[in-house]
């Protein structure tokens, strides 16, 4: 039987909420289980205002459109990422500027990010890649000098955390609570899911709340009315159609519920990794990936570095031959056909070499230790 890359993880209560939210007789979106959703993430991360959308990439067109740009403006978003954190900028009229990655991991490097800013740079996307945290710390920094947003692509990131040392006092602080915006994605490939395609929109800085709102309702300002702040509705902004209908809000309900528990179980299943393929990482086969000291895990991914490209096409491919689906990620944004003219043809060579040498293995809550132990023998013995 073949161990497939990524599962959807069924609790067991989703068909159940679902069907409340149908019996409810409250089919469209922010409903009580929408509510439910969104204060759940405000009461447990501290998030200043969660509303739900259809998608990570939907939440962070909503970044975007906050963000207000106009022609030209720049905003620098790492090369190494999904297509959705720079399209999202790119629709509005702004001008991409793209970030090498850092020696150590995929993320967006904080030192050679200040070389990138310009009198229109607007905006600073940092991408948690594998839900490990950039350098907010410092970003946040190079933000306040020179006056920037931070919208935090936090699609990965669930239950991660950003251990801060700022004047020496060490504070944990929640992905996606620490820029003015964040964006969550909960499509069937992250740690939970919404029933498929789901995502979440973070407001950090009470500046965008009301107008968060508006977007998200089309334009006008419906929301206000349904809390009695304003006795009619109308169009008062751009907007579209973030929100999601009840059922997918009732499905995410109950992974939500279960949140700890996924979550242990996927470390449980990280830890295992790390820990059989460490004597060969140590013997220099590949690297581990690496979190550092101001990151946590929140086990989204497992992922191996290998030398090179060769290596690695030979690694997926044994591990086919012996029913594992292992996959590489993403290939470097400034040289998709879409942008390789648009690009400034800065090299950025740390990108390109994640582009060619990660790959990732199952990582899913049904995935077994034992599953994990064989994946790691077929590894061992290619
Ligand atoms: C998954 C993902 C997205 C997009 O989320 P969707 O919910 O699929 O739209 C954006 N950025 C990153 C880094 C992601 O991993």
């Amino acid at each position: 039987m073949t161990i497939p890359f990524n599962k959807p993880h069924l609790t067991g209560k989703e068909a159940h909420y679902m069907y409340q939210a149908v019996y409810n007789g409250k089919l469209s979106g922010n409903g009580e289980f929408t509510k439910r959703c969104q204060q759940f993430f405000e009461e447990r991360y501290g998030f200043r205002k969660c509303l739900l959308t259809t998608s990570g990439t939907d939440a962070l067109e909503m970044c975007a459109m906050l963000c207000d740009l106009q022609a030209g403006d720049e905003v620098i978003v790492p090369s190494y990422t999904f297509v959705s954190t720079a399209l999202a900028f790119l629709r509005e009229g702004a001008k991409v500027v793209f970030a090498d990655s850092m020696q150590r991991n995929p993320n967006l490097d904080a030192e050679t990010l200040e070389s990138l800013i310009t009198p229109r740079t607007r905006v600073i996307v940092p991408v948690h890649y594998a839900g490990v945290a950039c350098d907010m710390d410092a970003i946040m920094s190079v933000a306040e000098k020179h006056n920037l947003l931070v919208v935090e692509d936090a699609a990965q990131a669930i239950d991660s955390y950003y251990i801060s040392r700022k004047s020496k006092v060490e504070s944990r602080k929640p992905l996606g609570g620490i820029g003015h915006l964040a964006a969550f994605s909960f499509h069937e490939t992250k740690n939970i899911t919404a029933g498929g395609e789901g995502g979440l929109l973070v407001v950090n800085d009470e500046r965008f709340v009301r107008r968060a709102e508006i977007i998200w309702e089309k334009g006008t300002n419906r929301a206000e009315f349904f809390r009695g702040e304003v006795n009619k509705y109308g169009w008062v902004d751009t907007g579209s159609s973030f929100l999601p209908a009840e059922i997918n809000a009732a499905f995410l309900w109950a992974q939500l519920e279960n949140l700890d528990e996924i979550q242990t179980k996927r470390k449980q299943l990280w830890n295992r990794y790390y820990e059989l393929l460490k004597p060969l990482a140590d013997k220099g086969f590949f690297s581990l990936p690496d979190i550092p000291d101001y990151a946590s895990n929140n086990a989204h991914m497992f992922y191996l570095v290998l030398p090179n490209l060769e290596k690695r096409t030979a690694l997926i491919r044994h591990l086919k031959e012996n029913d594992v689906l292992a996959v590489f990620h993403y290939l470097s944004l400034h040289s998709s056909a879409y942008y390789v003219n648009k690009h400034d043809g800065r090299e950025l060579p740390n990108c390109d070499r994640y582009a060619d040498t990660l790959v990732r293995f199952p990582m899913y809550f049904d995935l077994t230790l034992e599953d994990v132990n064989y994946v790691c023998s077929i590894i061992k013995e290619c």
